[in-house]
């Protein structure tokens, strides 16, 4: 009499434990949003950016994943990320882009090498590897031997993220089943592929594969992504706004509290609430890049 007691009271605090963690979960859930992809360590946010977060938390964002396009950005990111702990949180990752304007230019090995050591020296602080990838549009990668380097870089930062045991943000464009099939070969299962513009075929092996995807403000302008949308299952999709880029405006800057014209298109496209894309977008999220909930 007295055990069965004792096991009951027992039973009794775990399901209130378990009813307190399922409602501290459910309330993250329903409420905020994740910004998956980007770049607040970018010049075009030197500025502001405390004026640009604040305009994120009123826009409903409950996190920012930024992710970096080369070694420079890297303390800056950890820096963001103690400035703004809890919401601000940072990845490591060489582009398959490096420089800017009349500089961009293809990857090299040289451009990822000599800071590997930071990817071990933060690895407590990095919440996935990216921006990686591959990126072939011809007039920055034309010749094989480019696109061999790119793919070297691409597979290190895979090996890495293995070894560190994150997810990786992934950028690929002309590059989509190349893209697949590496992450595939090497074994990877956390993904998130932003602005995915390959094949709806392949993007279906991608989530054969449990990687997921997402899509910046600047594809509800035009109804191309719509049926890859369409065919991706929501519970394979993420937000991101890939600030300062890929805004509704090419010529004005993009900015995370920019975040519900994602949501609101991806609703609109499956013919859904914008509450539920928000809500799954980010359990997805929260699953996706695991140290979020920490
Ligand atoms: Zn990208
Ligand atoms: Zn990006």
């Amino acid at each position: 009499m007295k055990t069965s007691g004792l096991i009951t009271h027992f039973v009794y605090k775990f399901k209130q434990k378990r009813a307190k963690i399922i409602f501290i979960n459910t309330n993250i859930m329903a409420r905020g949003l994740i910004d998956c992809h980007c770049h607040l360590s970018a010049n075009e946010f030197t500025q502001d950016i405390d004026d640009v977060l604040l305009r994120a938390k009123r826009a409903g964002v409950k996190a920012l994943v930024a992710v970096t396009e080369g070694a420079s950005e890297f303390e800056k990111v950890i820096l963001l990320s103690k400035t703004y702990p809890g919401f601000v949180f940072p990845c490591f990752g060489i582009h398959p882009l490096q420089g800017s304007g009349q500089d961009l230019h293809s990857v090299n090995i040289q451009d990822l090498e000599p800071f590997l050591p930071l990817f071990q020296k933060y690895r407590a602080d990095i919440v996935a590897v990216g921006e990686i990838g591959l990126d072939f549009t011809p007039w920055f990668a034309n010749t094989t031997q480019e696109r061999d380097e790119q793919i070297k870089v691409f597979i290190k930062q895979l090996e890495i993220s293995k070894e560190l045991d994150l997810p990786v943000n992934v950028h690929s464009r002309s590059a989509a089943k190349v893209t697949i099939d590496t992450m595939k070969e090497l074994g990877i299962r956390q993904a998130l592929l932003h602005n995915f513009a390959g094949k709806p075929s392949v993007a279906m092996e991608g989530v054969q594969a449990g990687f997921c995807f997402s899509f910046p403000p600047a594809v509800s302008k035009t109804e191309q992504r719509a049926k890859l949308i369409r065919q991706i299952p929501l519970e394979h999709i993420c937000l991101e706004t890939d600030s300062p880029a890929l805004g509704i405006e090419k010529h004005v800057r993009n900015e995370p509290g920019n975040i519900m014209i994602c949501c609101e298109y991806i609703a609109k496209v499956k013919g859904i609430s914008s509450d539920a894309v928000m809500e799954v977008t980010t359990q997805n999220a929260l699953r996706l890049f695991s140290k979020l909930k920490s």
